[in-house]
């Protein structure tokens, strides 16, 4: 059962920085509500206030300037994301992510940013827009100020954002954009289902990287490879980030030795 709390739906950024910063420690963020609802309603949390996002313009929607690359509101929804013609056209591998998170139900009211708040160290976007070398935009009433995604997240469930913050939007560098790329993600069932190991990895005309998803406390990347690095140099810098552990999904030499085989894999399809 869900317990009591106040429903807050501001229509403005400044709206929601005033609440964020007037309820700071009692309040948390409504995006699509397909992790927190479950929170509450196993009563892992009891926020006082839930404050809803989704009326916020600002966070909805996806844009590509040929400066900056693509830009991703918060809010954007799974579906969004597939269907979005420069996400397709410049960055497919976030295409394929967004595909593999749940079911169509799920991906109808899932959000980009949500998925990287949650901060699962399992989240389908996080090692996919890793290997991207994306950035995330935090604001609130003290201004913006933006971060490599590789440094957002600090620990399961942990990330960067303080409480009066929120994420704003997800900004892939347009030198990434044509990147080749791969993803694998291995679940113990062939529907839906969160990742026991996910591997993704996009490769340009300089650079190779690798993000990695439950192979860690956080999604994990590699440091940036010389884009004809080869396959042992890829499996060194991918061991060099990764600590999987046993869990009641999976031993950690599974996912080790299933993690090395996904990165072989992709490596073969890219070069
Ligand atoms: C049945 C089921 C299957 C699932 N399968 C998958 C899967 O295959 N792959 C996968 O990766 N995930 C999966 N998930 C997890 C979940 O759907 C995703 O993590 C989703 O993207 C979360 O987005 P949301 O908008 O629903 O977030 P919400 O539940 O609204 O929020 C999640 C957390 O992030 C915070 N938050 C949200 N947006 C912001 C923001 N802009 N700024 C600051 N904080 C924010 C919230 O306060 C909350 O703590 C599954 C969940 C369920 C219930």
């Amino acid at each position: 059962m869900l317990q009591e709390f106040n429903y807050l739906a501001p229509k403005s950024k400044n709206e929601l920085y005033a609440l964020l910063k007037k309820y700071s420690g009692k309040a948390r963020i409504l995006a699509g509500g397909t992790d927190i609802l479950v929170e509450l309603h196993n009563q892992w949390a009891a926020p006082e206030y839930l404050i809803d996002i989704k009326k916020i313009g600002d966070f909805q929607g996806i844009t590509f300037d040929e400066k900056e690359g693509l830009s991703i509101g918060a809010a954007t929804v799974c579906v969004d994301l597939i269907n979005d013609k420069n996400a397709k056209k410049h960055f497919p591998l976030l295409v394929d992510a967004a595909h593999n998170i749940g079911s169509p139900q799920l991906r109808n009211r899932a959000t980009i940013g949500g998925n990287l708040c949650t901060a699962s160290p399992c989240a389908d976007m996080g090692c996919s827009l890793l290997a991207l070398n994306a950035s995330v935009e935090l604001g609130s009433e003290d201004g913006t100020r933006i971060i490599l995604l590789k440094d957002f997240f600090t620990g399961p469930k942990k990330t960067q954002i303080k409480k009066h913050e929120i994420l704003q939007r997800i900004i892939v560098p347009v030198e990434m954009a044509g990147a080749r790329f791969g993803m694998q993600k291995l679940k113990r069932i062939k529907g839906h289902d969160i990742a026991l190991v996910s591997v993704a990895m996009a490769r340009t005309s300089k650079v190779l990287r690798v993000g990695i998803g439950s192979c860690g406390p956080t999604p994990v990347v590699t440091e940036d490879l010389p884009a004809r690095a080869s396959l042992r140099a890829a499996v060194k810098a991918v061991e060099k980030v990764v600590s999987p552990i046993d869990d009641v999904r999976a031993s950690k030499d599974y996912r080790l030795f299933m993690t090395r085989q996904f990165v072989e894999k992709i490596y073969r399809e890219l070069f």
